[in-house]
């Protein structure tokens, strides 16, 4: 039986991925493939747009999960929803039939897992007694654990994993730091650990390993705070996602317009005005937006950090031609939930991702 095991790595920069750092992932590289520039996601480069995307098939304008800083504070109306307003990957094998499987090292709804057969946390909620990193997420090895268990199912379609550790370690020390390095190493090794107990049924296996956003280092630029540039009083609420902010557009205000004066902040890369009232800025490489608090280390969130890790591996005759795909072009997030769709025989109905294979 097909089996497709789509593994995340929160803020693991696919220029980690190399012979040297992460000798399981470069062989698994070697037999299968990658998209050698990484894959994309949408801006604000942040975990739950970038999540929502890979496991909905859908993009933020359609899901609808525009930003991660809800975590913060409760999102106006204006910056979209906090779980998506459309069916996941999960939702559609529930409806064809074929089960699933989520282990993630993040309890919160963003990772829209509440339709996957087999949980952990169980309903959400981790355990007393896990260990968590310095964030407050399980540790990869307490997911890992469980991961190991979806495995051993024989009766399971899809099986997705969720690791933290490179995120945490990425925001307190820095992408580039020896601590974050160690960490990439043993996150390896835990993806040396998952395909060597894929090993068994590798001919009936896909496996799919991504990363939701990179990572990148502060300049010591001033903070950007758009609400300190509107002489002309066109937006009246900004929302910071590190290297991106949310601005609320006045009604009456035209886009297009505002979208330029936006982008003459200083610090501003890019403004994409996505409907009448809401701006979604990127900040050029090093610059971060104003916000009430910041991460001692590295961020996400601009255009510079919207790059993911995207490999593929695996026995399946469909991983030749997934892995030929992403060589010459860059898959986005959403990509990935219509490429497999067909694999496991499920039907996600309209997304706005493509099938990489065509
Ligand atoms: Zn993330």
């Amino acid at each position: 039986m097909t089996r497709v095991v789509l593994l995340a790595l929160d803020g693991f920069p696919n220029r980690a991925v190399s012979a040297d750092l992460t000798p399981r992932m470069w062989d698994l590289v070697q037999r299968g493939g990658r998209a050698p520039a990484g894959g994309t996601t949408d801006l604000p480069s942040s975990t739950d747009p970038g999540f929502c995307s890979l496991l909905t098939g859908c993009r933020p304008p359609t899901h609808g999960v525009r930003t991660t800083s809800w975590r913060y504070a409760r999102l106006p109306a204006w910056a979209g929803v906090e779980t998506p307003r459309v069916p996941t990957i999960f939702d559609a094998c529930r409806a064809a039939g074929v089960r699933t499987a989520a282990m993630v090292g993040d309890d919160r709804g963003l990772l829209c897992t509440e339709s996957a057969d087999l949980r952990w946390p169980p309903d959400g909620v981790i355990p007393p007694g896990t260990p968590l990193d310095a964030h407050g997420y399980p540790m990869n090895a307490a997911v890992l654990a469980h991961l190991m268990a979806a495995f051993n199912d024989a009766s399971l379609g899809l099986v997705f994993g969720h690791l933290n550790e490179a995120d945490t370690m990425g925001h307190d020390h820095g992408p580039e730091s020896g601590a974050a390095r160690s960490c990439y190493r043993a996150t390896d090794r835990v993806v040396g650990d998952v395909l060597e107990a894929l090993a068994p049924r590798w001919a009936e296996t896909v496996v799919v390993v991504v990363s939701d956003h990179d990572m990148q280092s502060r300049n010591s630029s001033e903070p950007i705070d758009p609400m300190t540039s509107n002489a002309r009083g066109w937006w009246d609420a900004c929302i910071p996602d590190g290297g991106a902010a949310l601005v609320h557009l006045l009604p009456g205000v035209d886009p297009r317009t505002a979208g330029e004066a936006l982008e003459r902040i200083d610090g501003v890369e890019t403004c994409v005005t996505s409907n009448d009232s809401l701006a979604i800025l990127g900040a050029k490489p090093g610059r971060i937006f104003a916000a009430p608090r910041y991460p001692a280390g590295g961020f996400h969130g601009a255009p510079l950090t919207a790059r993911t890790v995207a490999l593929v591996g695996g026995g399946h005759p469909a991983v030749r031609p997934i892995a030929d795909a992403i060589g010459s072009r860059r898959p986005h997030l959403a990509d990935w939930a219509p490429t497999i769709a067909p694999i496991l025989g499920i039907d996600l109905g309209r997304v706005d991702g493509v099938n990489l294979l065509g």
